[in-house]
């Protein structure tokens, strides 16, 4: 083989060999004779671009798109064309080969999957990363849920070759790929219903962030095993004879551990030790079915268990008739076991349990290898999710911080289930209305609700919905939505709907003014030509005729012909022609109003950021951006008490800024930290310098003495910049001799 003549090769051809002829064995025997020899001129083509190149490991780079691929066929059961892609992932980005390479020797299909890695991958794997454009860099990762799934699929495989390999990159890139596997990665594998993938991924993440809780919890997995297996077997004991007498083929009963992290956030949120995480394990009961029983024999499984033991009446789960979104399809219970213990139960078909480890890949296969097989309520629950993450992809005016935002918040947010009055079932992220709800169903609907009852009781449009809800929508005839709308619900999909909606009717609205206001000069006498538009325009002081006429057809312009005459006729018409340059700017001198940008974010010198209360960044101060979630970008000094925090921690939020200049005529709140030995007269001495000497002025002042002789506080003073403040200090300081001045609100 010609990949293996390389010198570097030398020492590990055999592992090579061996990898490789691994990954052939996992695409399977059934693989025809082109399809083979198309893997195997991908191999070839990977292992002789990326010649000469090691991993941070010290392996030849060829191991790392050769497990890519194997975890792409092996654990996601994904076939040839994604071996392919996945072998050739990094060749575009990292080598000599171009796309056109792949296409002419691949086809269009393997150069289109390659292609969308490629513009994915300049975004996380280079170690120089910059950070400004970070939400950008997520919004391509989410656009490619749009094309091929293959593309995010094999990305995932990627990520979690990465990041089991993370060991051997340097403390810093560890930080910043393990919070970007948690922010994105995870929870897209866990959409994409790659149960398996995120479990691992966060588990991984948790090693890497927290290495000590990490191990911690994991020496306690292995030294409770015993005793969880111990359990299981008397659970399972009494119901051996029921379930093999039942018919219904018993493929697997097994105790499932939770994972670290989740053992891990368990802990965290309820604040107890791992001893009391007592649902540290589930049990899973596997059955063999055909296709139009499965769902029965489910239920008789949930009766033979549930007749044993005592179940929990609220924690049943039927996802069996109501897959979630990512096609998770089972029946979880939680019933009473031995000790007095509750334990969870699993039951769902090999199918089921197929497609909750390998997700939406297993289920493609399946459905490629039945054709003409019936489309089961998993088929459409997924596509009904992939319907909506097409429709926010296609919000296209949406920009990428609030494209990922809403895809953190709503789509790849936990989900929950209401019902339409009928049964019929519907998913929601948790936090959604009763609009969202409407607009759900259709947007006609959404557009028209003006209220619902959930479960039998009235409520506003507002009214969030939970898990389980019935809820009917009152609709009337006409479209109701308003502004105020876009407050009143959750979901891209409404939200979306409702700007379009707004949108049409201010445009609808224009039009309407201008033949209003058109009649009107007409009958006195007037045109309503550019010039006279711009008259109007400007005294009623609206940016644009748009808005003119949109104010015109909403009633809020009240105008007579005494008022017409007067705003028309002030100047002739030729004069009106001459002066219409000067026109034009007074419009956008009122744009400028608009406040003054003073920090510029990235590169951007008109993104809207806010100032963070924790530390008042003022002018001259090194400062960053950190991008919330739903407040936009909120400004910190670098030395804030939280900043280590959120670099740490959120490193992929961090936004570079800088002030424009420092001059500025706006004046900034800056808190000044007093104390000092209580001396007659000091306070208002303190007090005057301020006022009077700095002329500054002072927005709250909270001195305490101590009764013992001294006293301390703090002043809130309005500066201009950062040496404004020093001067103030320096001379509030210069005040007295036993006074100890200083800026609050620093780390
Ligand atoms: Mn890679």
């Amino acid at each position: 083989m010609a990949l293996l003549e390389g010198e570097m090769y030398e020492a590990y051809r055999a592992e090579l060999l061996k990898q490789y002829r691994h990954l052939l064995r996992t695409l399977g025997k059934d693989l025809s004779k082109e399809k083979v020899k198309l893997v195997h001129e991908a191999f070839d083509l990977a292992a002789r671009a990326h010649e000469g190149t090691v991993r941070k490991s010290g392996e030849p780079y060829i191991f790392h798109p050769l497990a890519v691929a194997q975890i792409a066929a092996g654990e996601l059961g994904l076939g040839a064309t994604s071996v392919v892609a996945a072998l050739l992932h990094d060749t575009v980005e990292d080598t000599d080969i171009t796309l056109e390479d792949i296409e002419y020797r691949f086809g269009p299909k393997i150069s289109a999957i390659i292609n969308g890695l490629t513009k994915i991958s300049t975004v996380f794997d280079s170690v120089d990363r910059d950070t400004s454009s970070q939400a950008e860099n997520f919004k391509k990762v989410l656009l490619t849920l749009g094309e091929d799934l293959r593309v995010i699929l094999i990305k995932l495989c990627d990520r979690l070759h990465n990041m089991r390999t993370l060991g051997s990159v340097p403390e810093s890139t560890i930080l910043k790929i393990a919070s970007e596997t948690m922010f994105i990665y995870a929870p897209l594998a866990d959409r994409l219903g790659l149960n398996a993938v995120k479990l691992e991924l966060e588990d991984l993440a948790l090693k890497f962030t927290d290495p000590d809780t990490y191990k911690d919890i994991s020496r306690q997995l292995v030294e409770t095993k015993r005793v969880r297996q111990k359990y299981i077997r008397e659970f399972i004991e009494p119901l051996k004879g029921e379930l093999e007498g039942s018919g219904v083929n018993i493929v697997e009963i097994k105790g499932r551990p939770k994972s670290i992290y989740s053992i891990h956030r368990k802990m965290l949120r309820q604040q107890i030790p791992f001893e009391e995480v007592y649902d540290a394990f589930a049990i899973r009961i596997i059955i063999d079915s055909p296709l139009n029983l499965e769902k029965a024999d489910c239920w008789r499984v949930y009766a033979i268990v549930t007749d044993r033991y005592r179940s929990h009446d609220k924690r049943l789960r039927d996802w069996l008739s109501h897959p979630k979104s990512n096609g998770y399809s089972a029946l979880h219970t939680t019933v009473l076991g031995p000790k007095g213990k509750w334990v969870e139960v699993q039951i769902r078909s090999k199918r089921m349990d197929d497609v909750a480890e390998r997700g939406l890949a297993a289920h493609w296969r399946y459905k490629a290898d039945l054709p003409g097989a019936p489309i089961t309520p998993q088929d459409q629950a997924f596509e009904n999710w992939l319907n909506t993450v097409k429709d926010t992809l296609a919000n296209s005016d949406m920009s990428a911080l609030d494209l990922v935002s809403e895809f953190r918040n709503t789509i790849l947010g936990e989900e929950m289930y209401v019902f339409t009055p009928k049964g019929d079932v519907k998913s929601l992220p948790v936090g959604s209305t009763a609009l969202d709800f409407g607009f759900a169903i259709h947007s006609q609907v959404g557009l028209r609700t003006i209220g619902a009852k959930v479960n039998g009781k009235l409520v506003p449009i507002s009214q969030e919905l939970r898990n389980g809800d019935i809820v009917e929508i009152i609709t009337t005839a006409k479209d109701r939505a308003t502004t105020d709308w876009m407050n009143q619900v959750k979901t891209g999909r409404a939200k979306g709907k409702i700007r379009d909606y707004l949108k049409a009717q201010r445009n609808r609205l224009s039009v309407q003014g201008k033949e209003i206001m058109e009649r009107l000069l007409r009958k006195h006498r007037f045109e309503l030509s550019e010039s006279s538009a711009q008259k109007l325009t400007r005294h009623f002081g609206y940016l644009n005729p748009a808005e003119f006429y949109h104010a015109a057809a909403s009633g809020s312009i009240k105008i007579n012909k005494a008022l017409l005459i007067s705003i028309l006729t002030k100047t002739s018409v030729t004069e009106m022609a001459e002066n219409s340059e000067k026109i034009v700017p007074s419009a956008e001198q009122k744009v400028k109003k608009a406040p003054k940008q003073q920090i510029i974010i990235g590169d951007d010198h008109d993104f809207p950021y806010e100032l963070a209360k924790c530390c008042h960044p003022l002018p001259g101060d090194s400062i960053f951006g950190f991008i919330t979630i739903g407040e936009g970008v909120k400004i910190h000094r670098t030395t804030c008490p939280n900043a280590t925090n959120l670099m740490s921690q959120y490193g992929y939020r961090i936004i570079p800024a800088k002030w424009k200049d420092e001059s500025y005529d706006k004046s900034f709140a800056a808190r000044i930290q007093v104390n000092g030995i209580d001396d007659v007269g000091l306070v208002s001495r303190l007090t005057e310098i301020i006022s009077r000497d700095m002329a500054v002025n002072m927005k709250s002042i909270h001195i305490e003495s101590d009764g013992k002789g001294s006293f301390s506080g703090w002043i809130e003073v309005m500066i201009n910049n950062l040496n404004h403040l020093t001067l103030l200090i320096q001379n509030m300081k210069e005040a007295h001799k036993y006074i100890e001045v200083k800026r609050l609100d620093e780390a």
